[in-house]
Order: C-alpha cells, then sequence, then structure tokens
C-alpha cells in the first residue's frame, strides 16, 4: 500500500480530511521539548503517522445555544473514531502493524491539563492539513477550525504530506476569535488553557475535583446542598454523554472566516460578536504592533512559527472567498438558464 492508497481509504471509510507525516519528523519537532508528545514514546515502531480529520456538522454553530456542538462533536469523535480503527484494521490485514490513538486524552504523566501523548493539532500540521491559528486551533483551508482529528500510527513507511508553509490564520487583523472569547483565554499565536477551560470545559476534570473537595470537606448541611447542586448534575450528565466535559465553548470556532463552511453558512449569523469588547478590540491591535515591530511573542518563536506557517498571511482567505463567490454566481446562472430553457 502507497500513500495514495491509504489516502483513497480513509477518505471511502468517510474521513473528510486525510495528510500523513513522517514519524521521524514528528520525533525531531515535539511541540513542547521538555515534555515531547512524539511517536516514540508510544511505539519505537511507528515509522509513519496517518492523520485524519472529521468536519463539526456547520448547522450546530448556526443554534441558538452552545448544546448542539457540545453533543455533536461527541457524535463526531466516535465516528472518526471508528473510521480510524478501520482504517488501522485494513493496514494490518495488509501486514503493517497498526494502531489509534485516542483524539482526546491526558496523560497525569506529562502535564495535567489536557495534553495528551500526541498532539492532534500538531499532527494535522505535519501531516499539511493545516496550520495553527492566533488562538492555536488548526485551521484547515476547508472548514477552519471546524474539525476534530486523530491518528493511526503504522509500522508502513509511507511518503508524508508537506508541511503547509503559508499561514492559514489572517492573524492579528483579524482577531475575531479573541473577540469572542467569554474567558479572555487568546493570547499572540497562544492560549491561556485555565482561562480557556472555565468556559470549554465547564464540567471537566477540575470542576468534578471541586465537587469532590467540597463534598469531602463540607458539614452535612453543606453536602446536602451540593447534592442538589447544578455541579453534581453537570458531572453526571458528562458521565452520560461527555457533554460538558469538553468542547462546552464554541465561540472561536464559530467565528472564524475560513473554509467554505464559513463562507456559505456563517457569515451572516456569525458576522457580528457580541462579546467583542474595546479592551478585546485593543488587545488585538497590540498583538498586530507587536507582530510588525518584530517584537517576541511565545507562539511565533523561531522553534514555534513552523506551526503558524513560517511564510505568513498571503492572502489564502481572500482567495478562498473570490472562488466561493465565483462559483456561487456559476451555480446561480446555470439555474437561471435551466430555468429559462
Ligand atoms: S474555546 Fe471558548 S474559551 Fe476557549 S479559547 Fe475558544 S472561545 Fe475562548
Ligand atoms: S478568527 Fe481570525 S485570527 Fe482567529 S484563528 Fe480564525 S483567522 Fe485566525
Amino acid at each position: 500500500m502507497d500513500a495514495a492508497a491509504v489516502k483513497e481509504l480513509a477518505k471511502d471509510l468517510g474521513a473528510d480530511l486525510v495528510g500523513i507525516a513522517s514519524a521521524d519528523v514528528l520525533n525531531a519537532n515535539p511541540p513542547d521539548p521538555k515534555v515531547p508528545q512524539t511517536p516514540d514514546r508510544i511505539s519505537r515502531h511507528c515509522r509513519s503517522v496517518i492523520v485524519i480529520a472529521n468536519r463539526i456538522p456547520v448547522a450546530a454553530f448556526r443554534a441558538k445555544s452552545s448544546v448542539a456542538v457540545q453533543y455533536i462533536d461527541m457524535l463526531v469523535l466516535r465516528r472518526m473514531d471508528r473510521i480510524a480503527a478501520k482504517l488501522s484494521a485494513h493496514l494490518e490485514d495488509a501486514g503493517h502493524p497498526s494502531f489509534v490513538t485516542a483524539a482526546q486524552e491526558t496523560d497525569w504523566d506529562y502535564k495535567r491539563a489536557s495534553y495528551g501523548r500526541l498532539s492532534t493539532r500538531h499532527l494535522g500540521v505535519e501531516a499539511g492539513l493545516g496550520t495553527l491559528g492566533l488562538d492555536v486551533n488548526i485551521l484547515t483551508p476547508e472548514y477552519g477550525p471546524r474539525v476534530y482529528l486523530t491518528g493511526i500510527l503504522t509500522e508502513l513507511e509511507l511518503e508524508p504530506d508537506g508541511r503547509m508553509t503559508e499561514q492559514v490564520c489572517i492573524g492579528e487583523s483579524c482577531s475575531r476569535c479573541l473577540h469572542s472569547c467569554p474567558t479572555d483565554a487568546v493570547e499572540h499565536f497562544n492560549l491561556n488553557k485555565r482561562a480557556c477551560a472555565q468556559a470549554a470545559q465547564e464540567f471537566g476534570f477540575m470542576t468534578s475535583l471541586a465537587l469532590f473537595e467540597a463534598m469531602i470537606d463540607g458539614d452535612a448541611a453543606r453536602k446536602k446542598e451540593l447534592m442538589a447542586s447544578r455541579d453534581l448534575f453537570g458531572f453526571w450528565q458528562g458521565m452520560l454523554r461527555v457533554v460538558g466535559s469538553f468542547g462546552d465553548c464554541p465561540r472561536c470556532l464559530a467565528v472564524c472566516p475560513v473554509g467554505n463552511d464559513y463562507h456559505a453558512h456563517l457569515a451572516k449569523p456569525q458576522k457580528l460578536i457580541p462579546e467583542k469588547t474595546d479592551e478585546k478590540v485593543a488587545k488585538g491591535k497590540r498583538f498586530k504592533a507587536a507582530r510588525e515591530a518584530g517584537e517576541p511573542a511565545t507562539g511565533l518563536s523561531e522553534y514555534n512559527i513552523r506551526w503558524v506557517g513560517e511564510d505568513g498571511y498571503q492572502g489564502i482567505v481572500a482567495r478562498q472567498l473570490r472562488e466561493f463567490r465565483e462559483t456561487q454566481k456559476a451555480r446561480a446562472q446555470a439555474s437561471e438558464k435551466d430555468r429559462s430553457t
């Protein structure tokens, strides 16, 4: 099996996007060298990582509340895991040992906050599927950040895809993710993970831990109060459907203007950002001025720039929008012609 055959199979199984990263390159470029998320920490036999991505249906971002996204996220992850497992089984049947990594996991021995054995967003960049945005989500040209990714570790040596060097994110002059963030967690191509978790993991591990601590330490009256609390219900619902444990806040995904799904279905409903404040606008402007002045920023350091795109923003979204409008226009003209004949 070669790279083209593997990609075709992944698409046939239902992957929306697929790319291949070299294990050697991933091992040589860990996102954080102090706590390396690399294939060789999992298996020294891995030669390639096949990265698949599945889009989150855009309708969920048009809904009145974030509940739709929270539930659909879980369905997308389950579907994607099944596709990856089937692809992995096909590879094994063809004689190439392969297995799937958990897409959403935290390894307690690495860092204790949403830090898995591999970083799927960095896998995606190395597999040529996109680049990291201002909010450090991976932005794919096709669906912007509205995707989930997973990786299949295989012992089959496959031709890797080239990493994109053009920055997909419009950058500081856009800053829509920053403007929309309810906890002001977006930094300069960096993220305050703790602040993000307040909204994105409302009933995640830290909330559950605080609930248990309060249960243990509280007196009888407090315990009784907690038994009837929203936090306990949130914990139960998280156990039942994973809802509330992750991906609770879809705001930076919903407003990002990258991807034809945005142009077609989100541009109008997401045009105005209710969370936008003068302070956030000023923050975006400070980032822009700092970039222009070449001031240091962690996310844009010599080491980290490979995942943002070292060639900088060259207008990919504007090109995409132009093509999208031309296609729409051609379609409208064709259907007008059909009606008149
Ligand atoms: S997920 Fe929500 S809280 Fe986290 S960075 Fe995005 S907008 Fe902010
Ligand atoms: S909203 Fe704008 S600044 Fe934020 S990630 Fe998307 S393109 Fe980049």
